[in-house]
């Protein structure tokens, strides 16, 4: 369990927001799209990760014990059900969200989570997200970024993003391989793929999102980014400069807010793969630690440095609790 204490020296939850499971229909088809050949584009289908990929028991929960996490906020892992033809994604994710709800029953106390629902399907993707929500009592949504190279600025999604604002559940936008677009430039870069084209890829769709007016047609949804906001909260103050430059000359109708408005009030994010101490300490000054939550991202990472780095980056006992414990509590609605 977590031995840090907060301002009062009450003991401070860990909470661990992007952590990943799947489950063995996921990987066979995973696995049969592939064609037997695992690569990064093929999704976790083979390696070091699998069996821990597969447990969301008992192993788990004493891998928590040992790291010093209270409580992990599971999804499927990337790129979840977004790969499959409509039925079978809407099939998969039925029986992804049903094991998930039985893996959190037996272990209430320390796991919350995300459904998972195909895109792809967006109308039968909505109500499956709210059986998820209100029959499971699942946590949120987790979409890995694009879905047949489209992303979620596209109309044809919104029903999903509807039914996450009137369910008042977050969206947590996950980095997958980059689409076609991006694909070429930046999968020729072996060894860059998850440290640069995931944070390319993913940041490039949240803004996607914001210049589509995602969040004047849905001004309560909730986004979550992992890896520090992807980058973006470092751009903030440059986007919003070029912003109205750049649509003066293209003469194309702006956006009511500056784009870091939209950020600032529809965006939360998390530490996953970027517990460091600098750029933590400048997202706290950009965003507000309100607006952070601690992830380890087990197991693509280990999650016990992961912990001991948390631990040892200088916070103040305000920081730490807000991090650690109460922005997750909000934002997932964990009791
Ligand atoms: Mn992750």
């Amino acid at each position: 369990m977590s031995t840090q204490t907060g301002s009062e020296g009450e003991p401070v939850k860990l909470i661990s927001v992007e952590e990943s499971f799947l489950i063995p229909e996921i990987i066979d088809e995973l696995k049969r799209l592939a064609g037997g050949v695992p690569s990064m584009k093929s999704g976790p289908i083979a390696g070091p990760f699998m069996p821990r990929l597969l447990d969301i028991g008992a192993g788990r929960i004493a891998e928590m014990d040992a790291d010093g996490v209270d409580i992990q906020v599971l999804a499927v892992s990337a790129p979840g059900v977004q790969k499959f033809d409509p039925e079978t994604g809407l099939s998969l994710a039925r029986r992804a969200n049903d094991r998930l709800h039985q893996a959190i029953a037996e272990f209430p106390d320390r796991f919350a989570g995300l459904a998972v629902a195909p895109p792809q399907a967006a109308a039968e993707a909505a109500k499956e997200l709210e059986r998820a929500i209100t029959v499971l009592g699942l946590n949120g949504l987790v979409i890995n970024s694009h879905t047949n190279d489209k992303y979620l600025d596209d109309e044809k999604f919104w029903p999903l993003l509807e039914a996450a604002e009137a369910l008042n559940v977050p969206v947590y936008l996950h980095p997958r391989e980059p689409g076609a677009g991006l694909e070429k430039t930046l999968m020729a870069m072996t060894g860059f793929t998850v440290g640069w084209g995931y944070a390319v890829e993913t940041g490039t769709h949240a803004l996607r999102m914001i210049a589509a007016g995602v969040f004047e047609r849905f001004p309560n949804l909730q986004i979550v980014l992992g890896h520090l906001g992807e980058t973006l909260p470092f751009l903030l103050d440059r986007i919003d400069n070029r912003y109205p430059f750049e649509v003066g000359v293209t003469g194309i109708k702006p956006l009511p807010k500056k784009p870091s408005e939209y950020f600032r009030s529809n965006f939360t994010v998390s530490t996953s793969g970027m517990n460091f101490p600098a750029p933590l300490r400048a997202a706290i000054d950009i965003l507000g630690a309100d607006r952070i939550m601690f992830a380890a991202d087990y197991p693509m990472e280990d999650q016990r440095a992961v912990v001991q780095d948390y631990n040892a980056i200088e916070l103040t006992p305000e920081e730490r609790r807000q991090i650690s414990e109460l922005t997750a509590r909000r934002v997932f609605s964990i009791d």
